[in-house]
């Protein structure tokens, strides 16, 4: 059976962090978020229930899930479980849920292991707290290791934490501590780390454009990812994908279904789905959802044959596995090695990718300049 992963989206949190652009924001009022998970029910009953498909992957992120009461996200597990008729009591399922260090209380975190999620992503970011009030963060480091603690007790065994770098005012002394004391905590088997974008609407935008936000040099960022790299190598992670790291057998399989083409079916506001074939996304406008949840669209595309080709390549190669020309030949009945060519002589000579066997997949080079590669195939 093909597998397929579902993810549900929840907007919700304490306050707009400064760099965050996603759809996310403290709440207009209790009446809101029932609004909310009551269109979130509705969109679960009017989709596809796909019979022909085995969900292996549940996501709950946001915003922040971990906001709300869990009787909200207990409605959504039971609603999804009667309509895709599985378990989430099974734990073969990967079910995960991204909490944030404040919201996380004992009682919830012990409510999410009893519904069934087996993997907790805790947002932290930095452990420095002048770095966690510069980038507008609702707690403290000392939170986030409450919530681990929690969450052990809870009998979480998979945590994953965020961290991100490349903030102004960081060093990297900052990122090697900060890596340290994360790894020194128990079950943090996954780590996603991702250097600070400025996104346009956010506040670090703002203030980029007032010439009050003086981001580190490019080389320090590297380094810092460099450090990423070699920090959680010494630990005996393994980096395999581009911002994230894990223990053997503790790699995102929902994040990795993203990067291999697995169906995904998102719901709630802005959640992104796509059937193999054709990708859609939620409106992001509250207002809009809640008239016709899952029904207004932010866009919808069906992807030509040669748009599948490209995707396969560059979200492959994003893995540190890289793309193998047998699943290429499984889904389009060609090579990769023939479709592109020029495209892969070019990047192969640029030290960008390398070639092992079947496969191919990112030199360290092509980490640093991944885009460069990825736009040899859209
Ligand atoms: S907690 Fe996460 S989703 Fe919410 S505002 Fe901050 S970065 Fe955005």
């Amino acid at each position: 059976m093909e597998k397929m992963g579902l993810y549900v989206h929840h907007p919700f949190c304490v306050k707009k962090c400064r760099y965050c652009d996603f759809a996310s924001r403290p709440e207009t009022g209790a009446a809101e978020i029932e609004a909310y998970y009551r269109g979130m029910l509705t969109e679960i009953s009017q989709a596809d229930p796909a019979p022909e498909k085995q969900i292996d992957t549940l996501y709950f992120g946001g915003g922040t899930p971990s906001y709300v009461g869990s009787r909200y996200l207990k409605q959504v597990v039971t609603a999804l479980a009667d309509h895709y008729q599985f378990d989430p009591l099974d734990d073969k399922r990967e079910m995960t849920i991204e909490v944030n260090p404040a919201s996380a209380m004992a009682e919830k975190l012990y409510a999410y292991r009893a519904m069934g999620f087996n993997r907790l992503s805790i947002g932290l970011q930095a452990t420095q707290e002048r770095l966690l009030h510069f980038l507008g963060r609702a707690h403290t480091a000392g939170d986030f290791k409450e919530t681990v603690r929690h969450a052990v007790a809870a009998g979480f065994e998979n945590i994953s934490a965020d961290l991100i770098f490349g903030v102004p005012g960081q060093t990297v002394d900052d990122v090697k501590a900060a890596l340290d004391y994360l790894l020194s905590l128990p079950r943090i088997r996954h780590l996603s780390c991702y250097s600070l974008i400025v996104e346009p609407g956010t506040v670090f935008d703002t203030w980029r454009k007032q010439g009050k936000l003086a981001l580190p040099p490019e080389e320090t960022e590297r380094k810092m990812y460099q450090v990423i790299g070699e920090e959680t190598a010494r630990k005996g992670m393994k980096q395999y994908e581009i911002s994230n790291y894990a223990y053997p057998g503790f790699e995102s399989r929902h994040n990795s279904g993203y990067w291999t083409m697995m169906p995904y079916r998102g719901f709630g506001l802005a959640a992104a789905s796509f059937d193999g074939f054709r990708r859609w996304t939620n409106t992001a406008v509250m207002a809009d959802y809640l008239k016709a949840p899952g029904q207004a669209l932010a866009e919808g595309h069906r992807l030509t044959e040669q748009e599948r080709r490209g995707d396969f390549m560059f979200l492959g190669l994003r893995r540190l596995d890289g793309v193998a020309n047998a699943d290429y030949h499984r889904l389009f009945g060609s090579s990769f090695w023939k479709d592109y060519q020029k495209e892969i002589d070019h990047l192969l000579k640029e030290g960008l990718v390398f070639r092992k066997d079947d496969r191919l997949a990112l030199t360290k080079r092509g980490l640093d300049l991944a885009n460069q590669v990825f736009m040899a195939f859209v």
